[in-house]
């Protein structure tokens, strides 16, 4: 019955993602050997453009080396492009066409991923269901955020696809769930007696989750500052990290065996109050060295003279059920910090029944995203040599020493190759949306409809005061104390 032919379609050829993202993305897979083969890839975009001119946009980021020239030839060749717009059906008959004559007469299925802004999704996706579906195969669709602005266009986006497209055919893509520490959260905790029987109200203290970005917007905020922060990163990403680090165990390794998990810890948050938050919004440092931070988010001319827009923000998340009640996730992210980092501290409590005269301090188990990957968990230990005193140490698993010559993909390398084997598993339900904009959407309204003023902090300092004054509150303690050998801190 012929083979099976994959072909994988980029509307936005034209665009940023696809070339930042998208074609090198590609290319490393086809480089692997781990697409499936014959395989085929088509761009469609308004712009008059050929593959030759998509190939010389992509090439500063497709990473080829000296001894893989031809076979990078080979997958140029395996491309084609298309111009067309995306509300008029004429141009997705023009693409059905080219893909058909593509897929040389074996049957197809296809990938269809939407590099495009927002305000074309719905057209786009009709068009495809209309004109480009595969009838001898399956077909999937990759859209990436945002995935509306509120939980009110959030649901209008997921009902019109929902009438166009089964959930088994939409892959929603959070990047930060192709990451390698976040797509290990499920093995630490699960796989390990010794974290999953401690990860509970009696142990824990407080869980911190942050993202931080040691860049402004260099210029380009027009687009970040309809959204914000809030819903640029922490309504999404620091999310998802949280449910992962909070859900209870999957009755299985299933994709939907874990959705289900994961949105029935975000139905136990409440909706998020101003008293739960501190929003922050950077100015310049005169002192700078480059233009970007001796600018402050106003000095952009891309940005809303008076924005109220937030660049930093905290949020105090609590949990009812039975394993989280009382305490807290602290999810906290911003732009134009002191340092690029993402990462996951899960801090105990106190050890009660003290015979150490308050030396001891808490036990903290930091999950570091980026960069570099790595796991350490605070301890105390016995200050070596013929002293009695206490110190703090860790145990330390950090990934370049201990698997040196492993090759951690990137996120988008993980994410699009489970849409080609179909794996859910890393991309977000349309319940889970649902409950994230549940819980973020009225304090996002309050924040615009009563223009609630961000507080000021430098670019380049850790963020406003008043974050880690909201952390202490919260049973976050931080005690200055910790020394690591090689750290600049120390
Ligand atoms: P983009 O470069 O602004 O747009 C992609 C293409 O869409 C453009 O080349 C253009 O192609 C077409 N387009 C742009 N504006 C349009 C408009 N107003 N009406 C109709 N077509 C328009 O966008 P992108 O940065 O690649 O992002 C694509 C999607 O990925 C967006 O949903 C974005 O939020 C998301 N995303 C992007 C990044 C990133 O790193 N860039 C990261 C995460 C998520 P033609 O004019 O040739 O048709
Ligand atoms: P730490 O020095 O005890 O700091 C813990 C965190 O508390 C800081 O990262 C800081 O993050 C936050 N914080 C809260 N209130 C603060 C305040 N008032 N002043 C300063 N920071 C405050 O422990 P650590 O950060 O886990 O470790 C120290 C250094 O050692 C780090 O650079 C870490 O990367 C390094 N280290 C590396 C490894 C490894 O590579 N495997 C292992 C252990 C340690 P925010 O600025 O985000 O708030």
């Amino acid at each position: 019955d012929g083979q099976i032919s994959h072909t994988f379609v980029i509307f936005g050829a034209s665009g940023d993602l696809s070339r930042k993202k998208i074609y090198p993305t590609l290319w490393l897979l086809y480089r692997d050997d781990l697409l499936a083969k014959p395989i085929k890839f088509c761009g469609y975009a308004r712009s008059k453009l050929t593959v030759e001119n998509i190939e010389g946009n992509c090439r500063q980021y497709m990473k080829v080396q000296p001894n893989e020239e031809t076979k990078y030839e080979e997958f140029w060749a395996l491309n084609d492009y298309v111009i067309g717009s995306y509300d008029n059906s004429s141009g997705f008959e023009l693409l059905n066409r080219q893909l058909t004559l593509m897929e040389n007469k074996n049957r197809a299925n296809r990938i269809f991923y939407l590099a495009l802004p927002p305000s074309v999704f719905e057209d786009v996706t009709v068009n495809i269901k209309q004109n480009c579906m595969s009838a001898s195969g399956w077909n999937r669709v990759i859209i990436e955020k945002p995935f509306g602005r509120d939980a009110a266009s959030s649901q209008a986006l997921s009902d019109h696809l929902a009438k166009l497209f089964h959930e088994k055919q939409i892959y929603r893509i959070d990047h930060y769930l192709g990451k390698e520490m976040v797509q290990n959260l499920m093995t630490i905790r699960f796989g390990n007696k010794i974290l999953n029987t401690t990860w509970n109200r009696d142990n824990i203290a407080s869980v911190l989750i942050t993202f931080k970005e040691p860049f402004g917007t260099q210029g380009r905020g027009g687009y970040f500052d309809a959204f914000g922060i809030i819903r640029d990163v922490m309504q999404n990403h620091l999310l998802q990290i949280l449910s992962l680090v909070a859900m209870e165990k999957p009755v299985s390794c299933l994709p939907d065996d874990i959705r289900d998990e994961k949105v029935k810890v975000l139905k136990c948050i409440k909706t998020l109050t101003l008293d739960d938050m501190v929003l922050g919004q950077y100015v310049g440092n005169p002192d700078g060295t480059t233009d970007d931070a001796r600018n402050g988010y106003l000095d952009d001319p891309t940005v809303k003279n008076g924005s109220i827009t937030p660049t930093y923000a905290l949020g105090v998340l609590k949990i009812n059920n039975e394993r989280w009640q009382g305490v807290s996730f602290i999810l906290r992210c911003g732009k134009a910090l002191n340092e690029r980092k993402a990462e996951v501290r899960i801090q105990y409590q106190d050890v009660p029944g003290d015979i150490f005269e308050g030396s001891t301090k808490r036990n903290e188990l930091v999950i570091r995203v980026q960069p570099g990957e790595a796991m350490y968990l605070k301890v105390m230990t016995k200050s070596p040599g013929i002293t009695f005193d206490i110190e703090e140490t860790e145990l330390d698993l950090t990934y370049a020493h201990r698997y040196k010559d492993s090759y951690l993909p990137d996120a988008y390398e993980r994410l699009i190759l489970d849409v080609f084997s179909g794996s859910q598993m890393h991309f977000v339900r349309s319940d889970e949306l649902r409950e994230a904009w549940r819980i973020f959407t009225p304090i996002l309204h309050k924040i615009e409809q009563e223009r609630i003023q961000p507080i000021t902090y430098q670019y380049g300092s850790r963020g406003p005061k008043q974050a880690d004054v909201k952390c202490e509150q919260n049973n976050f303690k931080y005690s200055g104390s910790y020394k690591w050998p090689g750290s600049k801190k120390n």
